[in-house]
C-alpha cells in the first residue's frame, strides 16, 4: 500500500497525519497461520525529519487463528503501536528502517511487521492446554483415550541413547 507523501517530503519537521481503513487483501500475504478477518484501521502520523520519514501510530482489526496444540479456532483483535522509519534508498545505511524513493512509501512490509509481532510465536486456546493424542487425535481437554503411549516413550529413549553417544 503505497502512500504519496509529497506533502511533508523534503520540508524539514512537517507532519501528515493519516487514519484510514487498509483492506486486508491489499498486504498480498500470509501472517504465518494468522487470518486477517477484518481490514485494519490505521492511524499514522508521519514526519519529515533529515531525510528520514518517522511513522508512529496504531493499527487494529480482528484476527482469527487456530491453538497451536488442540487446532480450537480462536479470533480476537489486535491493537498495535507502531514506531517506525523510512529511509532514502539513496542514504540506506541499516536494517532497522524501510526504504523509500521518491514521494511515496510502501507500508505494506511495515504492516505485515508490526501485525506479525504483535502475536506470540505459539498462539495457545489456554496456557495449559493439552493438546491432542498423536495417535488418535483425541482432545485431551474434554477427554483421555486409551491409546497407548508407549511406543512414543520408547522412541523419546532412543532418542536420548542416541544424543549419549
Ligand atoms: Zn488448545
Ligand atoms: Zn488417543
Amino acid at each position: 500500500m503505497k502512500i504519496d507523501i509529497t506533502e511533508i517530503a523534503g520540508k524539514e519537521s512537517a507532519i501528515m497525519e493519516i487514519s484510514t481503513i487498509v483492506n486486508r487483501m491489499d498486504l498480498e500475504h500470509e501472517i504465518l497461520g494468522v487470518t486477517l478477518e477484518s481490514d485494519i484501521n490505521m492511524t499514522i502520523k508521519l514526519t519529515y525529519i533529515k531525510g528520514y520519514i518517522f511513522v508512529i501510530g496504531q493499527l487494529s482489526g480482528l484476527y482469527l487463528t487456530n491453538c497451536h496444540r488442540c487446532l480450537k479456532e480462536l479470533g480476537g483483535t489486535y491493537d498495535v503501536t507502531i514506531e517506525e522509519k523510512f529511509a532514502l534508498v539513496s542514504e540506506r545505511t541499516d536494517d532497522e528502517s524501510y526504504p523509500y524513493e521518491g514521494h511515496f512509501i510502501d507500508v505494506s512490509s511495515l504492516l505485515i511487521d508490526n501485525i506479525l509481532l504483535s502475536f506470540p510465536t505459539t498462539i495457545l486456546c489456554e496456557e495449559e492446554c493439552k493438546g491432542l493424542c498423536p495417535k488418535c487425535g483425541n482432545n485431551f481437554n474434554i477427554k483421555q483415550c486409551t491409546c497407548e503411549t508407549q511406543e512414543i516413550d520408547l522412541r523419546m529413549e532412543k532418542l536420548k541413547d542416541y544424543f549419549k553417544k
